[in-house]
């Protein structure tokens, strides 16, 4: 166990989130003098950008409330603290959306659940993570749970931002909203280090390159699938910008993501496929079964309608990743044409940003981040991937054509 575990407790967990985990401390601590629990405040809001770390956060309080410690809350030690951090704790409840939203059936169980008493803990904590893609109905029903919240529950939203795109406005008033913010490259670099064992050298490359997201850190310092997808999105920086490459780039970038997805899920399909089956009856031979399946045939569209969307959902997680890598490349860029001393987003890219600077102006290479953001914004609308990225291809293709160049002149 690393120090950090032992001074911090399960708050070891967090990233350069002082504030965060000051505000955290102190609220569970008076939670534990507050034994009518009506002093509590019954619902949280917990944003911040992909990596902050957001939903570990909201884990991590969980765990100092029911920790039983005499100690600071959340302990990391005992009975509570450990269950709660591993998933098992029964009055917790982790919400983890695998597809494209929370439906209102989905969110029933939930409220469900809201309205019990705790079992074992001291309080029923119910855990939601993205709740950006919570439904309408489904914020409006756990709205009702929030306005009037039973006595021991607490529930933890977590979403990017408090933008009303991500969540709703009634639902964020009735929160007490904690911010998380994007860790600095040196904090990520010293959890990759004490905690994963990585050299410094190794550990604060991957950071400066990971957009402060810490998990990105880990997996680019030691993870080659991970590095391999960064050099596609950095070679694609260049491949759009010339008409010969840019739509066999394109092309080859949708292709990947979909066998990508499909290797993700694949075991996953067929065991919910089988155990479906299963309860339906349909592993019997017996002289009903064949009626029971028929019977059943709704129950496998929805099952399929949901893995469909599960994997709509990760090709757009993979896409999103390359975009953001894309037009870092691009910004990298822009800075370098302007002279600016920010940080890069690929410090080991800079010659490559320097050359990309050099042949179109900084007027063209803001119109290639504009045409990655509008990429990611057409995805979001269910434009189809191919089409987004052949849009994009075109758009940074243009900002490249000789009347936007430099070169000669
Ligand atoms: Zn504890």
């Amino acid at each position: 166990m690393s120090s950090d575990v032992t001074e911090r407790g399960v708050f070891g967990r967090l990233v350069g989130q002082h504030d965060v985990e000051q505000s955290l401390r102190a609220a569970a601590l008076s939670a534990r003098g507050d034994s009518s629990g009506s002093d509590m405040t019954h619902a949280w809001l917990f944003t911040g950008p992909p990596g902050s770390g957001r939903s570990v956060a909201a884990l991590c309080f969980a765990a100092a409330l029911q920790c039983t410690s005499d100690g600071e809350p959340g302990c990391g030690q005992c009975h509570a603290c450990t269950t709660t951090m591993a998933g098992t704790h029964g009055d917790v409840r982790r919400i983890i959306p695998d597809g494209l939203s929370i439906s209102v059936k989905g969110m029933r169980e939930i409220v469900n659940i809201a309205s019990r008493r705790p079992t074992t803990g001291r309080w029923q904590v119910i855990v939601v993570e993205d709740a950006d893609r919570l439904t309408e109905g489904a914020a409006n029903a756990l709205l009702k749970v929030v306005e009037e919240p039973p006595d021991r529950t607490v529930i933890l939203l977590c979403a990017p931002t408090t933008d009303p795109e991500d969540m709703s406005v009634t639902l964020r008033s009735r929160c007490r909203h904690l911010a998380l913010v994007t860790p600095s490259v040196e904090s990520i670099a010293q959890v990759l280090i004490g905690r994963d064992g990585l050299a410094p050298d190794q550990a604060r490359f991957a950071a400066s390159i990971s957009g402060g997201h810490v998990g990105r850190a880990r997996r680019l310092a030691t993870d080659d699938v991970a590095r391999d997808e960064r050099a596609r999105s950095l070679r694609l920086a260049f491949d759009a910008a010339s008409a010969s490459t840019a739509y066999k780039a394109a092309e080859n970038l949708v292709k990947s993501i979909e066998s990508e997805t499909k290797t993700l899920f694949t075991d996953v399909k067929e065991r919910e496929l089988e155990e479906l089956k299963v309860s339906l009856g349909g592993g019997g031979t017996g002289k009903g079964t064949a009626g029971t399946l028929r019977g059943s045939a709704g129950l496998i569209k929805e099952l399929e309608a949901r893995q469909k969307s599960r994997d709509t959902r990760a090709k757009r997680d993979l896409l999103d990743r390359t975009l953001i890598d894309l037009a870092g490349m691009y910004r990298d860029a822009l800075s370098y044409a302007l002279g600016s001393s920010s940080t890069s987003t690929h410090p080991d890219m800079a010659e490559r940003a320097s050359d990309l600077a050099s042949r179109t102006s900084p007027e063209g290479l803001l119109k290639c981040i504009e045409a990655v953001l509008a990429c990611r914004e057409a995805v979001d609308f269910n434009v189809k991937l191919q089409w987004a990225l052949d849009a994009m291809v075109a758009s940074i293709g243009e900002a490249f054509r000789p009347p936007f160049s430099r070169s000669g002149g």
